[in-house]
């Protein structure tokens, strides 16, 4: 299925490098130079993922990202100017999904690009359940999606966003099996070039707090030689 991304990017040679590289990449493209322009093609066009710059005339794009998450929830990344703290925290109040900082590779903005697309697939079919679309229960485990919180016999647990992103990801898919390889990918978002061993610390930290006895857990469960799944 053919995704579109708009890239609302003021200046013309950024712009046409991301577009170029992106239909490289098999995406459909479309392009706005302002935030005006852009917010209107957000709102019109129904693209499947936007990237936003910051510094835009016309409507800034913190402005448009407030504007846009009014109406749809369609993933957005920022294009951000400098690794700014204060800038990922607005944003993310407004509702942008994952941010860039320049100077960013190719390669890396388009990890990024593919990671928030199946990342917004996923929660798509997961909302297309009629009954509590919200909350997975399994035993005495209760993981609501919607409010980041995750409780055992009713006790609300202490998670990290990580954590709870990777318990949400395998409960999701019960009994599937995943690679360390492809949790990373798809739990921490992008190519991460890390290592592996961070999805076995953060099963650890998760059995810790989930599981009865974390020396012989019955949620998180091992597969040898494999990875890991989530036992129903
Ligand atoms: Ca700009």
């Amino acid at each position: 299925m053919e995704r579109t991304i708009l890239v609302i990017e003021d200046e013309q040679n950024i712009n046409d490098i991301l577009t170029f590289s992106l239909s490289k990449e098999g995406y459909k493209t479309l392009s706005a130079l302002d935030g005006i322009k852009g917010l209107e093609m957000a709102l019109t066009e129904n693209p499947d993922l936007i990237l936003l710059d910051v510094m835009l005339p016309g409507l800034d794009g913190w402005e448009v990202c407030k504007k846009v998450r009014e109406n749809s929830q369609v993933p957005i990344i920022m294009l951000t100017a400098r690794e700014d703290e204060v800038d990922k925290v607005l944003g993310l109040e407004l509702g942008a999904d994952d941010y860039i900082t320049k100077p960013y590779s190719m390669r890396e903005l388009a990890a990024r690009v593919k990671a928030n697309i199946r990342r917004s697939s996923v929660q798509a079919t997961h909302e297309v359940e009629p009954e509590n679309r919200s909350t997975i229960i399994s035993g005495d485990l209760s993981i609501n999606v919607e409010r980041y919180e995750v409780s055992k016999n009713g006790q609300i647990i202490d998670i990290t966003l990580r954590e709870f992103e990777l318990l949400k990801f395998l409960a999701t898919q019960p009994d599937k099996i995943y690679s360390r390889e492809k949790l990373l990918e798809n739990v921490w978002g992008y190519e991460y070039y890390g290592d592996v061993r961070t999805v076995d610390v953060t099963v650890r930290r998760l059995r810790e707090k989930i599981e009865d006895d974390p020396s012989m857990p019955k949620y998180i469960i091992t597969k040898r030689g494999v990875g890991y799944y989530f036992n129903r």
